[in-house]
């Protein structure tokens, strides 16, 4: 049963358990789990019915929180001291040493980062000390929900907690603004207008008018066909292990494989969403190491989160699209 609760406390010991909480942002209401927890990260995904992985939005207290887990430029400082907390996301390149998992950034070398201004959803980062991924919660395909009631009504049974936090400025969604490549590239046009945020920086790359290309969450690089495909090709739904592959296992592993990681010996497919990118990016280094030719990836049925994990793995098998003037595969 999916409880309505009152006290941030409450909400942030769920959390911090693993468990999926609702709760209010200025924007609309997130589907909140521990951004360094693999399975909660599933779960969130789960929860929704997403039938891909795209990255979410990790949510903190403060700027000191967010930076330590990116590699903040003088742009990004200057744009938090002006925005946060508030409805700005910033896509900066994933620290080193970033704690948050990779399935929250799904897969990506970059993570976005917000500070929201909302004081419920900030007494519940302050409360739960850890960096909270979030979506919006409610069900894939539907429309994102601005009261605890409208979440209950899409996520009720599914998730652990709602926290309480009224309803929310409507239709405002935060501004995704990509940093991570020298420039400032606005990805969706959210809360923070485009003037503000040059007001600050300076000019911002272009996003193509309406109607002239596929929508800005379209563009975001979690959907184009053949992105962070591994080095090495992938062989989709193998049933026999062939020399020279390193093997992509779901189940009981195919007999005679080399270097070989699991997504799940028991076939539960949560387990195995959580464990999808560190595994394609193990097998790529181990392969590259031993010289292997290829990834075998065994069949994962299509329940559960199976739909979404066979998406990312067509998308990394698909033929690579290499930048113009270059030979190398994409990453
Ligand atoms: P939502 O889940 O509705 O809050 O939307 C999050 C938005 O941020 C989507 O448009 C995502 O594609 C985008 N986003 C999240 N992480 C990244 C990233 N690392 N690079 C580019 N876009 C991102
Ligand atoms: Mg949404």
């Amino acid at each position: 049963m999916t409880r309505l609760l009152q006290d941030p406390a409450e909400a942030a010991a769920l959390l911090r358990a693993g468990q999926l909480v609702a709760f209010a942002t200025e924007t609309v209401y997130g589907l909140g789990g521990d951004a360094r927890n693999g399975r909660a990260i599933a779960a969130v995904f789960e929860a929704k019915g997403r039938p891909h992985f795209n990255p979410l939005i990790c949510h903190f207290t403060d700027a000191a929180a967010a930076f330590a887990e990116v590699v903040a430029n003088p742009r990004a400082v200057a744009l938090a001291a002006a925005f946060w907390p508030g409805p700005l996301t910033m896509v900066l390149p994933r620290h080193p040493r970033s704690r948050i998992d990779l399935l929250a950034g799904a897969g990506l070398a970059t993570l976005a980062v917000r500070v929201p201004a909302h004081p419920g959803a900030l007494a519940l980062l302050r409360a739960a000390g850890i960096p909270i991924a979030a979506p919006s919660a409610n069900r894939s395909g539907r429309v994102s929900p601005t009261t605890a009631a409208h979440v209950m009504e899409e996520l009720s049974g599914r998730i652990a907690a709602v926290l309480e936090g009224g309803a929310c400025a409507v239709g405002v969604e935060s501004s995704v603004l990509d940093l991570s490549a020298g420039g400032a590239v606005l990805l969706r046009p959210g809360g923070v207008p485009r003037e503000a945020i040059e007001a600050v920086i300076g000019p911002v790359g272009a996003t193509l008018p309406p109607g002239a290309g596929p929508a800005p969450t379209l563009r975001s690089p979690g959907l184009l066909l053949s992105h962070y495909a591994p080095a090495l090709p992938l062989r989709l739904n193998a049933t026999h292990w062939r020399v020279g592959e390193a093997l992509l296992a779901f189940g009981a592993p195919l007999p005679g494989a080399g270097p070989c990681w699991n997504l799940s010996p028991a076939g539960d497919t949560a387990e195995a969403a959580a464990r999808l990118f560190s595994g394609l990016r193990w097998l790529d280094a181990e392969g590259g190491r031993l010289a292997l030719t290829a990834i075998a990836a065994q069949p994962v049925p299509m329940a559960g989160l199976g739909a979404a994990i066979n998406d990312r793995l067509a998308r990394a098998a698909a033929p690579r699209d290499a930048p113009p003037g270059s030979a190398a595969p994409r990453r």
